[in-house]
């Protein structure tokens, strides 16, 4: 089969790869109905973050059950099935907890642009829908294997509930669906920190109410001003750059919740500005894995439409177009069909 290799900064081929197989009994080998570019595969296609060896890319898939091992219990060939960038067995203590990101037993699952992939831990991992779904409903059931999961996560880590004042720092397709999740969470005010008139676009048909096009200082004098000098309950943090993480800091009220999920790069805080401010902190990987029999209902019902974040679709083979897209910021985020 042929997938997704990135070699060096800028250079992803679409290329012969290994076929997926069954290796230890707890595997799930699915033929992926959908996947997508990732803004976290973007950090080493700019050469931010190293490329040691070729890799193949992508950790967000939606499929059918091609195959399982002799030890998988819950899923069985033919299902429609959806999972996380990180397998997880789902019953370690962490796992209950609800941070199956930090799974004892947790693995990244990579490899996920091509037409077939392996699932570790398919018990743990793979939620099944009740039936195969119609076309029109993978973009969305795709977006919730990370983005809407993430964006979810980033709602419900900054304690986002009914009539919440919410900020959400970061545009790209987690930060938009960070604002779709609020609202579904009952916020009354939520303010979106964009610049970009076509996700700005997006960020009212979520639920934005006000759109914030200042940055840094000036980011966090506009959000005072429109909360009267309080500052928000709730603030999202969906980019992962020092400017966006003080800037979340900052808006948030004495007393108030950060949330961050997007990785850092560079980020360093000052210990006693966080003394002082008051904010609760809480991010990291989101654990999708927690959210993602709810967000499928609420998928299936109707409820919600994240997939409106593709705003490219592409054949897998041109993949390299899609990472060109949105390093370009020419998309928001591009869906690739193998
Ligand atoms: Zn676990």
């Amino acid at each position: 089969m042929r997938g997704a290799v990135l070699h060096s900064p800028g250079d992803v081929r679409f290329e012969e790869c290994d076929e997926p197989k069954i290796i230890a009994p707890t595997d799930a080998v699915i033929r992926v109905s959908a996947t997508c570019v990732c803004g976290s595969d973007l950090w080493p296609y700019r050469g931010i973050q190293a490329v040691e060896q070729p890799t193949p890319m992508g950790h967000e898939y939606c499929g059918i059950v091609e195959e399982v091992g002799s030890a998988v219990t819950s899923v069985k060939p033919g299902q429609f099935v959806i999972g996380s960038f990180f397998a997880s067995d789902n019953t370690c203590p962490h796992c209950k907890a609800g941070y199956q990101t930090s799974c004892e037993h947790r693995e990244f699952v990579g490899g996920a642009q091509a037409p077939r992939l392996r699932v570790p831990l398919a018990d743990g991992t793979l939620v099944a829908t009740r039936e195969v779904p119609s076309d029109d409903l993978i973009p969305s059931l795709l977006a919730a294997s990370d983005v809407l999961g993430t964006g979810w996560f980033a709602a419900d880590a900054a304690n986002v509930k009914r009539g919440s004042t919410v900020v959400v720092v970061g545009d790209g397709a987690v930060g938009l669906l960070a604002v779709l999740s609020a609202k579904q969470l009952g916020a009354d005010r939520i303010i979106a920190m964009s610049r970009h008139e076509p996700r700005q676009k997006l960020a009212h048909e979520f639920g934005a109410t006000d759109i914030v096009t200042d940055r840094g200082d000036g980011g966090v004098a506009r959000i005072k001003e429109l909360t009267k000098g309080i500052g928000a309950d709730c603030v999202l943090e969906c980019v992962g750059t020092q400017e966006s993480m003080l800037q979340a800091i900052g808006a948030a009220r004495p007393g108030g919740y950060v949330s961050y999920v997007g990785v850092p790069h560079g980020v360093t805080l000052d210990g006693q500005n966080l003394f002082f401010r008051h904010v609760h902190l809480h991010g990291g990987p989101a654990p999708v894995r927690r959210y993602l029999p709810d967000l499928i209902e609420r998928i299936w019902s109707g409820g919600i439409d994240p997939g409106k974040v593709f705003d490219l679709k592409l054949p897998l083979e041109n993949v390299a177009e899609g990472y060109r897209a949105m390093d370009e910021r020419r998309a928001i985020k591009a869906l690739l069909r193998p």
